[in-house]
């Protein structure tokens, strides 16, 4: 990985601001979060009541919590929501009562193969409560009675998700998503966020080719939301990629869309290879993120997903461990530069046609070897140009002319660019 520079800082002080919040499917924790994204580029925030129609589901009771804790016969609290947004079971009803170890151990969760660690779990569609606490903390809890208290709110309200958009120089749109449910967790997801929150900055700094859509929505249910609000759009969009995990040490990982060869596959395979950094590529699993809905045979959008250690694959996951000191700035910023690469790479990838088809056009003629002239890679440009024209059939794209020729896809692209101007090609 490169050395971390200002970006890679900026990304990680935005996963600190964020980590402490807790989110969940609905309430203020996303309000909260969405707030904060807010700040570093404009959203609109979309508020679904309770009881909407979304395809097969139906938007929930928001729940909202203020405190919660379990303290000793001395008042002392010995699991406290105040200390990690963690330590409450999410989405549990309210309770408020004093009862014996052996019966509140029913509403505890431990992790006993990582003592030292506070689960993450939830309860979004059973009612119950419970806490969340290390092994080790329920190990030196005494027998005897026990004070608990979940003041949490469960009532009729709203979901919220938040969209971005850059506009393109076309309608036909790309969508970038990332969860926005998980609680005090680090990789999973707001590194996800804050690489998805700074892409967008970059990419409003010009007109892109496409319209890029940022989607910020809780886990499943607000995929689902979306897609249900936006059942005209989906046919505009063209790409997509869900950001996850996206800031552990580990190495980059690709899963491929449902479709398997869609634009984004391709995209994402050709540059991983190409940057020379080691990664893994993944068959899609109808299991994961909200690829799962967005490539959901009805939808069957061209959406993969994008992470570095893929969920449940590092023992940190959907824990106390997956917190800020996780999530390295480096990292992220290598996230967010092969990122950036594939986006240029969709941006520019178009088919063009041989307006000259018929032998080799003269290219000396048209001053194109001239305009090779000083470049370092003259001879890669000038079998780019061979290349672009051999393959410019209405068939082929300039991203398989870079795969066929084994050519860096800037030289490719560039060399579009220079026989369009020269008008030997048209799009
Ligand atoms: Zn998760």
């Amino acid at each position: 990985m490169a050395p971390v520079t200002r970006l890679g800082e900026e990304m990680h002080a935005l996963v600190e601001r964020l980590y402490p919040l807790c989110r969940s499917i609905t309430g203020d924790g996303v309000r909260a979060t969405l707030d904060i994204v807010g700040e570093y580029v404009p959203l609109r925030v979309h508020e679904v009541p309770t009881g909407t129609q979304v395809l097969d589901w139906t938007v929930p009771q928001e729940w909202n919590i203020r405190d919660a804790y379990v303290a000793d016969a001395s008042g002392r609290r010995v699991v406290d929501f105040k200390e990690s947004s963690l330590h409450v079971l999410g989405y549990s009803v309210p309770v408020a009562a004093t009862l014996p170890l052996s019966e509140l151990r029913e509403h505890l969760h431990t992790l006993p193969e990582q003592p030292g660690l506070v689960p993450y779990r939830t309860s979004y569609y059973k009612p119950q409560w419970g806490f969340c606490l290390a092994q080790e903390t329920l190990d030196r809890m005494p027998d005897g009675e026990y004070e608990v208290l979940i003041d949490s709110t469960l009532a009729d309200g709203h979901l919220t998700y938040a969209e971005h958009v850059v506009p393109g120089q076309v309608a036909d749109e790309v969508i970038v998503s990332c969860h926005v449910c998980h609680p005090s967790l680090a990789n999973d997801n707001m590194a996800g966020v804050a690489v998805a929150t700074f892409l967008a900055r970059e990419l409003a700094e010009r007109t892109p080719y496409y319209t890029y859509r940022f989607i910020f929505a809780p886990g499943t249910i607000g995929a689902i939301t979306w897609l249900a609000r936006n059942a005209e759009r989906v046919e505009r969009v063209k790409h997509g990629l869900v950001l996850a995990c996206a800031g552990d040490r580990g190495q980059l990982t690709y899963k491929r869309s449902r479709r398997g060869d869609a634009g984004i596959d391709r995209v994402m395979g050709h540059v991983l290879r190409t940057s020379g950094r080691p990664h893994t590529v993944d068959e899609f699993t109808p299991y994961g993120y909200d690829e799962r809905q967005y490539c959901s045979p009805g939808f069957d959008l061209g959406v993969g997903s994008l992470s570095r250690t893929p969920y449940a694959r590092y023992p940190e996951y959907h824990t106390s461990a997956d917190n800020p000191d996780f999530v390295s700035p480096a990292a992220m910023e290598d996230t967010l530069a092969v990122v950036r690469e594939a986006f240029a790479v969709l941006d520019r990838d178009r088919r063009y046609v041989n307006l000259s088809p018929y032998g080799e056009p003269q290219l000396g003629r048209r001053g194109l070897y001239e305009a090779l002239g000083g470049r370092s890679d003259t001879k890669e440009a000038q079998m780019a140009m061979l290349w672009v024209l051999s393959l410019s059939d209405g068939e082929h794209g300039l991203l398989d002319v870079a795969e066929r020729s084994g050519l860096p896809f800037d030289t490719v692209a560039a060399a579009a660019d220079a026989l369009r101007a020269a008008g030997l090609i048209k799009a």
